[in-house]
């Protein structure tokens, strides 16, 4: 979208019909990366192939190229060495793009708490969704994605992606309302 109108509308019938078709266009068609970086990424391999395809959600068609892609899927351990090229890679992507960190490696490390292992992906680039396990079976991959799918419906051509994250987390009475009932699922109390 042209920076000059991020910002400067509120939600109206225009911005709100546009946000729709802009929103369901990207998240139907997710270009993800070909980006792996250790076991979980076997897992990732395995959730693009027939059994799991992720066709299914518009995602299948892996791209070669940081410029062809929307989202980076982190599946791996991230060694001190590779966190500047993951960023790299990152910051080669057109705008909007997403980020889904697959796996405890990715998340926070995993079981690797040492001098060469970076201690969450989240240190060098911004994450969207993070998806938990050693490794993710690749249905909690595609749970992550369509997670990530929900996220990009509450985007609007108004405001920076950036500004869109954070009010999300503030103020989307539907994010509360999911994690209270993720916790009731799990029987836990705050
Ligand atoms: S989370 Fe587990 S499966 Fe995934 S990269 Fe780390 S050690 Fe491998």
């Amino acid at each position: 979208m042209p920076a000059w109108i991020e910002d400067r509308f509120e939600k109206n019938i225009i911005t709100t019909t546009v946000d729709s078709l802009f929103n369901w266009a990207r998240k139907s068609a997710l270009w993800p990366m070909t980006f792996g970086l250790a076991c979980c990424a076997i897992e990732m391999m395995a959730t693009g192939a027939s059994r799991f395809d992720m066709d299914r959600f518009g995602a299948g068609i892996f791209r070669p190229s940081p410029r062809q892609s929307d989202l980076i899927i982190v599946a791996g351990t991230v060694t001190l060495k590779m966190a500047p090229i993951v960023r790299r890679v990152y910051d080669q992507m057109p705008d909007p793009k997403w980020v889904i960190s697959m796996g405890a490696c990715s998340n926070v490390g995993g079981p690797f708490d040492t001098y060469a292992t970076l201690q969450g992906v989240d240190h060098v680039i911004p994450v969207d969704v993070y998806v938990p396990g050693c490794p993710p079976r690749p249905e909690a991959l595609l749970y992550g994605l369509m997670r990530l799918q929900d996220k990009i419906d509450r985007m609007t051509i108004a405001k920076r992606p950036t500004s869109v994250r954070f009010d999300d987390v503030k103020n989307d009475p539907r994010i509360t309302q999911a994690a209270k009932e993720e916790m009731d699922r799990i029987g836990m109390k705050i």
